[in-house]
């Protein structure tokens, strides 16, 4: 579910017809979830259709940053409970104090960050809602310098002022009512043929037994409440898992524009961001078998390291112009 001015469809998961498109107006939706949704759709964050500042692009959005920052506190909490934490001033000092120069970069100095370092091998790095940033021990050892963290910080700070987390919900949310909408549908023609059915066995017949009346009215009640019981199971499926989507497997859309994003918070904070294509060619090389958070959404680590370089040299091109957007050269 995009906006429907927005023309990248490169990686809607939800592919939605224009009836469906319209069922989905800002009021069905609110009756929707009021009528049982996970969420509640406050005022301010049905914003629908708006233009992100950072990125330029429209996005969809039925929730605000508040509510997702409520949803992620309990996943922070555990992620910190189940990896021990590491309190190496050596690690969580410099992921700090890069963290906030990065952050000032994106004009989000003012704002609370939470940082955390996990000790474990693992090249990896996540941002919750709500400013919480996770680096895995690995990933720090593995960007060298204090430019390649920043490259990553850059990154994970583009998924927030992208509201990255938000579209992803918001993307869910709306998936969810389509298929909610088709269960209800489902549940309907389930009590239908129960109903013609039990209709059938009383057809053309004028005499019917107390019994045998009893009878089918017991079969249509079981055949019911046989029919509710898979509708609730198919939307108790469906509602599971809702925040466990959200944050890991961003879009191929999303990264670019995280990766972009982080190269222009980079600058603006002072740091070097070729550093980043560095980064990503460091990554292109090294060959684990698992893979980063980075790495695992679709775009291989050189291309993203070309991208970045090409978005770096044209934004040195532009001079005065330049590091306002995350606008590409034409034909890069
Ligand atoms: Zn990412």
């Amino acid at each position: 579910m995009t906006c429907i001015h927005d023309h990248d469809h490169a990686h809607d998961h939800a592919n939605v017809d224009k009836d469906t498109q319209e069922m989905l107006n800002r009021r069905r939706i609110v009756q929707a979830l009021a009528a049982g949704g996970a969420l509640t759709v406050s005022a301010p964050a049905l914003s629908g259709c708006a233009t992100n500042p950072e990125t330029g692009k429209k996005q969809f959005l039925l929730v605000g940053e508040g509510q997702l920052s409520q949803m992620a506190a309990s996943s922070w909490a555990e992620a910190k409970r189940k990896t021990p934490t590491s309190r190496d001033p050596r690690y969580l000092d410099r992921l700090q104090s890069i963290g906030s120069r990065v952050a000032r970069g994106a004009n989000k100095g003012s704002e609370q960050w939470d940082y955390a370092v996990f000790d474990q091998d693992t090249k990896n790095a996540f941002v919750l809602p709500g400013n919480r940033v996770g680096f895995y021990k690995g990933m720090m050892d593995f960007a060298e310098t204090d430019d390649q963290i920043a490259a990553i910080l850059g990154h994970e700070v583009g998924h927030v002022t992208g509201r990255h987390a938000a579209e992803r919900v918001s993307q869910q949310m709306a998936g969810q009512l389509v298929v909610q909408g088709g269960t209800a549908i489902a549940g309907q023609q389930l009590g239908k043929k129960c109903r013609s059915e039990a209709e059938a066995l009383i057809a053309g017949r004028t005499q019917i037994s107390r019994e045998e009346q009893y009878r089918i009215r017991r079969g249509y009640e079981q055949c019911l409440s046989g029919a509710h019981r898979k509708t609730q199971l198919l939307n108790a499926a469906l509602g599971m898992g809702f925040m466990v989507g959200v944050v890991l497997p961003y879009s191929r859309k999303h990264e670019t524009q995280s990766d972009l994003l982080g190269a222009k918070y980079m600058h603006k904070a002072g740091y070097d961001p070729y550093q980043s294509v560095k980064l990503w060619e460091k990554m292109a090389e090294n060959n684990t078998r698992r893979q980063p958070e980075f790495m695992s959404t679709h775009p291989d680590p050189s291309r993203r390291a070309r991208d970045l370089y090409n978005y770096i040299k044209y934004q040195e091109r532009l001079g005065s112009q330049g590091w306002e957007s995350i606008a590409m050269p034409k034909n890069s």
